[in-house]
């Protein structure tokens, strides 16, 4: 059913039987399109019921292709103990602890359906270790190129996952400059190398759809009233936004849409600045710096589709201070057993400002989602660590990371 890939920029279509990158002509993410209106006569959301609990049971609006599966997606909806009409939706439980699974899910299912063999990634976060275990379970090489101060948890889980690491000694613009060179080399096309960077390629963005697909499943097919989500390449947000187009198509659901709210940290804010400023792109953050590293991305690649998205849907960007993350995060935990990753913790900090500004009532039901699990971070959140540096410093309060970070 998957038909074409088209450019988001100029509408430019390209054939979906071959790997894709971005557009020739513009560099515009190219977006997966389907034959909607024949799924829409074949397939119902009622035969979703007794599904496998994974997002390939949306399978009929994903590419035809043998998944490479360990388990991702349909994930649980948590009722708030704090919020009575907030759901917690916990990514933190996918395979490799994050919501990365799904996008390294999808793409590396079509990186095997193409028969390439090699698959690089600058990666200084999950990304990183989910594309070393989706690589290991499809029987392909994974190639990370990381700065050597990750955190621990991702340079570990690469290793045992069999990918080959290369700790570049430098930041994460280094490690993607590592990656264009390999790209420029003899071997790149030769030996079936491939380049899985955020959105540079169609199908990370289809995995990440499945997100919103499960939103509107899990609610009985309503639709929130608002959805909070960490943004750092924003390509969740993408691909929610996306999925709601699909579904609408499909009949699933009307024309109705969640406001969508983009939450980043103080100290790395380049889309709250362009929404405050009406822009509709962003501008290069420079010296990005918080410790949840995931929203460390100067300027995502998809700024424009992204505010775009916050414009049309009535949302709004909101920043948070590592400090606010940080108590928010031990919140979390205590009020309602989730060790969240300081990212999917920052979804609360923005919550509680758009609850107190009137933007969002107490009755409205509203999403907000914890990206991942907090046990990757331990060294960013271990308070001996945390205590010692204080976290509303303009460093970030841990430990040079990665400093700047690409939509990784
Ligand atoms: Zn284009």
């Amino acid at each position: 059913m998957l038909t074409h890939l088209e450019c988001t920029r100029c509408g430019e279509h390209y054939p979906a039987d071959r790997p894709q990158t971005v557009c020739p002509k513009d560099s515009g993410i190219l977006y997966a399109r389907y034959d909607l209106a024949n799924i829409k006569r074949t397939f119902s959301s009622a035969r979703l019921a007794g599904r496998t609990p994974t997002m390939w049971r949306y399978d009929a609006v994903l590419p035809d292709a043998n998944p490479v599966t360990l388990g991702e997606g349909f994930t649980p909806m948590l009722s708030s103990r704090e919020y009575p009409n907030v759901y917690i939706k916990d990514e933190g439980l996918n395979p490799t602890g994050s919501f990365k699974a799904r996008g390294l899910s999808a793409a590396v299912t079509m990186a095997r359906h193409f028969h390439l063999k090699k698959l690089a990634i600058p990666s200084a976060g999950n990304a990183a270790g989910a594309l070393a275990a989706y690589s290991a379970a499809a029987g392909l090489e994974a190639h990370i190129f990381m700065p050597k101060d990750v955190p621990m948890a991702n340079r570990v889980e690469c290793d045992y996952y069999g990918a080959q690491v290369t700790l570049v000694d430098g930041l994460i613009s280094d490690c993607a400059r590592r990656v264009a060179e390999l790209k420029n080399s003899d071997s790149w096309e030769k030996d079936g190398w491939f380049d899985v960077s955020t959105t540079k390629e169609p199908y990370r963005v289809e995995g990440k759809k499945t997100m919103g697909y499960e939103v509107a499943e899990q609610l009985g097919w309503r639709m929130p009233q608002g959805i909070i989500y960490p943004t750092g390449g924003g390509v969740g947000l993408l691909g929610m936004w996306k999925a709601f187009e699909e579904m609408e198509a499909l009949g699933w659901i009307g024309s109705e849409r969640p406001k969508m709210i983009c939450v980043q940290s103080a100290g790395c804010a380049p889309i709250v600045k362009a929404w405050d400023e009406g822009k509709p792109s962003s501008e290069m953050w420079a010296n990005a710096a918080t410790l949840a590293s995931g929203l460390r991305v100067p300027k995502p690649y998809g700024d424009y589709l992204i505010l775009d998205i916050l414009k049309k849907s009535k949302g709004t960007a909101v920043s948070a201070t590592d400090s606010e993350i940080l108590d928010a995060t031990r919140h979390w935990a205590k009020a309602e057993g989730i060790f969240a990753a300081p990212e999917g913790a920052a979804c609360l900090v923005a919550y509680r400002k758009l609850l107190s500004t009137g933007f969002f009532k107490p009755e409205d039901t509203v999403i907000l989602f914890n990206t991942g699990t907090g046990l990757k971070y331990q060294d960013v959140l271990d308070p001996n660590v945390t205590a010692a540096k204080p976290a509303q410093s303009k460093k970030p309060a841990t430990r040079q990371i990665a400093g700047i970070i690409g939509p990784y």
